[in-house]
């Protein structure tokens, strides 16, 4: 009888191509494969421990790239990372902190991107909407519980684990503090326009509440394959999402359960205090499969074509430096100067995507 190949791990595949030289402190212990990614200050590589042939991930950092101030933000991340443990967050294994570099040794996410493995799903269903939400308001809850708030979540932050995609994993937190309570809340701006907090934009004292407010724009995409908060340009986006208006428009949310836009309407609360904690997130009925859900899959009539639209214009967006883009402005006092040049990006997006939705409408 032949034998069945084992399947291979689209990660895993071609594991050997481009391999850099194997030397320094990381080399001793790994195999250094081949790039997985690119990130704002790291390149992230394949690793194969020599100990049990076991796979993970590198983020390879170059000090000499970075200015002070980005190697404290990087030092923050490890500190935090070192502290969380827990089945739905990306863990730290260990760093090698050289001259030269600074390594981080993480757990592989062999899965995909949310986003990602729902666009090439044929049926999507609110059961799988509330099962990754609930494996996010877990890691919110841990992280919380510890005083650290993400304040980046977006989908390109969750991750599956595996290829089965059973475990979805919360990543990247190099813009993730430790929340001082006694000292007061935080007033740095930051993350990503789509998902910010309407407090952040407004200046004020902000606290963990900020990751429930991005878990409720996640989820609302999720539901519908648009997002909640969509302006031509930064300056208007900004003042919807500090009003908190949003809509479930027709005939998209028809067929959503009542319970689900319920949730929705709990996360998306401009008041950080009225809106769901994350115990309260994993306590809604939604989530704990309390309610019935609507079965009907919601990946029909332009939900797909949305969705693939709205992620291929993030992958387009991930370019575009945005990050901690609102503390550089309110720093050197440019707004509007600022404001103008993201709208002219923005137009520029809008217009590729434009094209590219007239090309496909011509097929
Ligand atoms: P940075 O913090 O420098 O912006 P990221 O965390 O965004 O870096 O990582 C850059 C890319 O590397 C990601 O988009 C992803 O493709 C890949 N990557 C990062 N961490 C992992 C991981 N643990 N497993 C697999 N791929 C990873």
């Amino acid at each position: 009888m032949a034998e069945s190949k084992p399947k291979i791990n689209k990660v895993l595949q071609n594991a050997e191509e481009d391999m850099p030289r194997q030397k320094g402190r990381l080399a001793k212990d790994y195999k250094i494969l081949k790039k997985l990614g690119r990130g704002n200050f790291a390149v992230v590589r394949l690793l194969q421990r020599k100990s049990d042939n076991k796979y993970f991930a590198a983020k390879i950092i170059k000090k000499s790239n970075l200015k002070q101030e980005e190697l404290k933000t990087l030092h923050d991340e490890v500190k935090i990372l070192k502290k969380l443990k827990h089945p739905n967050i990306n863990s730290l294994i260990e760093t090698l902190d050289t001259k030269h570099h600074l390594y981080m040794v993480l757990e592989l996410l062999a899965g995909g991107e949310l986003f990602e493995s729902v666009v090439k799903k044929k049926r999507y269903t609110e059961a799988e909407a509330a099962n990754v939400i609930r494996q996010v308001a877990r890691a919110c809850e841990y992280m919380h519980q510890r005083g650290v708030i993400h304040r980046d979540l977006k989908p390109e932050n969750l991750v599956y684990l595996d290829e089965q995609n059973t475990q979805i994993c919360v990543t990247d937190f190099g813009l993730a503090k430790f929340v001082n309570y006694e000292g007061g809340l935080m007033k740095t701006a930051c993350g990503t326009p789509g998902y910010v907090a309407p407090e952040i934009l407004k200046q004020q004292k902000y606290d963990s509440q900020v990751d429930l407010w991005s878990i409720g724009v996640i989820l609302y995409i999720l539901l519908c394959g648009f997002p909640p908060f969509v302006e031509k340009n930064l300056k208007a986006l900004y003042k919807i999402i500090r009003e908190g208006k949003y809509e479930f428009p027709s005939p998209y949310w028809d067929k959503v359960s009542a319970e689900a836009k319920d949730c929705v309407g709990k996360l998306l609360v401009v008041d950080p205090k009225k809106r769901l904690t994350a115990s309260g997130l994993l306590q809604h009925d939604w989530i704990t499969g309390k309610c019935s859900k609507s079965p009907t899959n919601l990946i029909r009539e332009g939900y797909d074509k949305r969705f693939k639209r709205y992620v291929l214009l993030n992958k387009l967006k991930r370019g575009v430096d945005m990050v901690l883009f609102l503390n550089r402005l309110i720093r050197l006092g440019k707004l509007n100067e600022a404001l103008e040049k993201e709208e002219q990006k923005e137009t520029e997006l809008d217009k590729a995507l434009n094209d590219d939705a007239a090309a496909a409408a011509k097929k």
